[in-house]
């Protein structure tokens, strides 16, 4: 079998040699092309617009982007627009309004954004906004910076004309005031594998991503979800793809989850065996693996979808050809 990696080798060298050359599968290759489609030939996509989220609320989410996607409007908008309504869902209580608190009784969200052109916004430990993903393209296209976190985002929130809500609903506040009778830190089980990350590839066959979150349940104040951290909860390579995770934030901000699966769609994988990869690398490394929860979705620039979990229950959602559907995703543990 010639192995993908020889294969790549084998393309270089020819790229290299000559300034226009057939690949070896028909396709020209010639100078001015991308590193990426000199490699791989075209990257035109066939299937486009596709937008994909993660868990059952994608379906929604989803159904917001595409109003965006299929009136010809940028992969950027529709992945913002799409998950500002769960943001905006108080019964979603792992995301935005709603979110369960910190050990201490505090709603912090945290959020990213990245656009076709490689740009990067995120935003942490963010409180009393509805809208962190807005916030972080805000801090992309406004300020000089990639994070800003705490007071200061919410200043520059506020200055900017986002307003102060109560993220703390009756249940949230209900559940947390539950937990404190134990105060029994686990993170992992129930409350944890519901961010919404999200990935599109517009008609001009550009590619966004956003990932927020609410983090997981009664965490240390303070505490940081892989979710706002460009290349572990999100990373997008417009010459390549993106990808986006969820479940427990410690474990994809220790391989650098996101922008993992998106080199290994460089070196050749397709998203499905890209964000497989990825989560084969969280069982080489963190012995505990077993326990507890990650999964990562991923797209790229032809308009394939893939997904991988740790465990079975991970589901998402593809909207494409006009068709809005949920998907069990592959996973590790048999
Ligand atoms: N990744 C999120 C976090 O670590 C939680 C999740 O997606 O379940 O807070």
């Amino acid at each position: 079998m010639t192995t993908r990696r020889k294969f790549i080798v084998e393309t270089l060298t020819s790229v290299t040699a000559a300034a226009s050359v057939i690949h070896p599968a028909g396709r020209r290759i010639s100078k001015g092309l991308s590193s990426f489609e000199k490699t791989f030939g075209s990257t035109k996509s066939t299937n486009k617009p596709i937008v994909i989220s993660t868990w059952d609320f994608g379906i929604r989410a989803n159904e917001e982007a595409w109003k965006t996607l299929s009136s010809g409007g940028r992969a950027l908008d529709a992945v913002e627009k799409g998950v500002r309504i769960i943001e905006a869902d108080p019964k979603i209580n792992t995301v935005g309004y709603g979110g369960l608190p910190d050990r201490d009784g505090y709603v912090t969200l945290d959020a990213s954004i990245m656009d076709e052109n490689g740009n990067a916004g995120a935003v942490a430990f963010l409180q009393h906004i509805m809208h962190p993903v807005s916030v972080a393209r805000l801090i992309m296209e406004k300020t000089p910076h990639v994070m800003i976190v705490g007071d200061g985002a919410l200043e520059l929130a506020l200055a900017n004309g986002f307003k102060k809500v109560n993220l703390l609903t009756k249940e949230s506040k209900k559940a947390w005031q539950e937990w404190l009778k134990t105060s029994h830190y686990i993170p992992v089980g129930k409350y944890n594998h519901d961010t919404i990350g999200m990935l599109a590839l517009d008609n001009s066959g550009n590619i966004s991503g956003t990932c927020t979150t609410s983090g997981i349940a009664f965490k240390y104040h303070g505490r940081v979800a892989d979710s706002a951290i460009i290349g572990a909860g999100l990373f997008v390579d417009n010459e390549v793809g993106a990808a986006t995770s969820t479940g427990l934030g410690e474990s994809v901000i220790k391989i650098a989850g996101s922008h993992l699966v998106v080199e290994e769609m460089r070196n050749g994988k397709s998203p499905k065996e890209a964000c497989e990869a990825a989560i084969k690398r969280i069982a080489e490394k963190q012995k505990d693996y077993k326990t507890f929860q990650v999964a990562f979705i991923a797209i790229n620039k032809q308009g394939e979808v893939g997904s991988y979990a740790i465990q079975k229950g991970f589901q998402y959602a593809l909207y494409k050809n006009g068709e809005n559907k949920l998907h069990d995703s592959e996973y590790l543990i048999k």
